[in-house]
């Protein structure tokens, strides 16, 4: 063999190596989840001193705050226990946890000043352990060990779609938040062995769709229909809308909420929506779907539209719990009477329990919620 040989053999054994030393050796990585947002921050060190990091590099300098440290925004950048901190410090410890009110976080925790009134925190973790976590903020860990699996696809997928959109380019400090709009995590004290066994016998497993990681978005209830991401997201594409029989035994597939019509329009004009005495209200619904896209009020002054979107972060997504609904004035209240919880697009959580209970795995299961999509293992 001549040695330009042993060179391309070598290479050609190397290219068949790598892919499975990808999906042996390499370590899953990890993600930054927006975990607090506000103009002052106490992280409680959990009975131990907390070790904070100010500034990166060689001009870095650090200090312990005795069992807690209050960080606040300031005009200048972060105050930490009343020392100028700069724009960013770092509370580090991967042995131990730390506290932010009631939700316990694992990892490196990083405060960022956004503005004089703003600080954020960004909890550093594994992409795995910050799975585990979420099955118990997200579902049940008591749930049926096929949807627990199906969550914990759907989900590492949404979070390395959104890892490789900051890789991207996307300059945002954090890759998920921690809410309703993105993935609920109250953080790692909603660990549970059911959920660490449903991440970690899908262990980096995500769905391609077009041979690409996407938002693989889900909710609680869909309500028997799943709704297109367009229509919830303008632009996004989503999977496609699904039929759902499978959620209709869900506590969550109806819902209603009755507020008083004063203070209703009240509540619309602190949020910068001008209204009047409200006279009566109805809606239009999406072109493809039955869910509501605007709300419309009729007051004095003629008639006002309202995103159904918008109404719900208004009012609360835990109040009008979904965009399918119906609405009527009655007896000086409105009267909202809607279906499922969330916004419809993507996988079902209590269709994907009430799939596993009638026996389905969670390749079943994805492969509803996400027809076009395929699974395969990133590491
Ligand atoms: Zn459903």
């Amino acid at each position: 063999m001549r040695f330009y040989q042993y060179i391309w053999a070598f290479l050609t054994a190397a290219c068949l190596v790598l892919p499975s030393f990808q999906a042996l050796g390499m370590p899953p990585p990890e993600i930054r989840v927006m975990v607090e947002e506000a103009p002052r921050v106490m992280v409680n060190g959990m009975g131990q001193p907390v070790r904070v990091v100010i500034g990166e590099g060689r001009d870095a300098s650090e200090f312990y705050a005795r069992s807690s440290a209050t960080i606040s925004a300031s005009n200048d950048g972060l105050i930490v226990e009343d020392r100028p901190a700069g724009r960013e410090i770092t509370m580090l410890d991967q042995a131990r946890r730390y506290s932010i009110g009631s939700r316990t976080y694992r990892g490196t925790l990083t405060a960022t000043w956004l503005s004089p009134t703003k600080v954020i925190v960004v909890n550093n973790v594994p992409v795995e352990d910050y799975l585990v976590g979420l099955i118990g903020s997200e579902i049940s860990p008591a749930w049926p060990i096929e949807s627990i699996k199906a969550q914990a696809v759907a989900a590492r997928t949404y979070a390395m779609n959104q890892v490789e959109s900051s890789h991207r380019g996307n300059a945002r400090p954090y890759d998920v938040t921690s809410t309703v709009m993105s993935q609920v995590y109250d953080g790692a004290h909603k660990e549970d062995e059911r959920s660490r066994d449903g991440v970690l016998s899908t262990k980096g497993q995500v769905l391609l769709r077009g041979g690409a990681i996407f938002p693989a978005y889900f909710h609680s209830c869909c309500g028997g229909l799943t709704e297109h991401a367009h229509n919830v997201w303008p632009g996004e594409e989503g999977p496609p809308q699904v039929e759902d029989r499978y959620c209709a035994r869900s506590p969550k597939l109806i819902w209603n909420f009755r507020i008083p019509a004063a203070e209703f329009a009240s509540r619309l004009r602190a949020s910068g929506i001008q209204t009047g005495e409200i006279l009566g209200v109805s809606t239009e619904s999406e072109s493809d779907s039955p869910r509501v896209e605007n709300f419309i009020i009729q007051d004095q002054e003629g008639v006002k539209s309202v995103k159904a979107t918008e109404l719900r972060r208004i009012f609360g997504y835990s109040e009008i719990k979904s965009t399918w609904f119906t609405v009527k004035m009655e007896g000086g209240e409105i009267a909202f009477d809607g279906r499922g919880y969330g916004h419809g697009a993507g996988m079902c959580q209590w269709g994907a329990k009430g799939m596993a209970d009638e026996g389905k795995t969670y390749l079943e299961i994805l492969k509803f919620y996400y027809p076009d999509a395929e699974l395969t293992t990133a590491y």
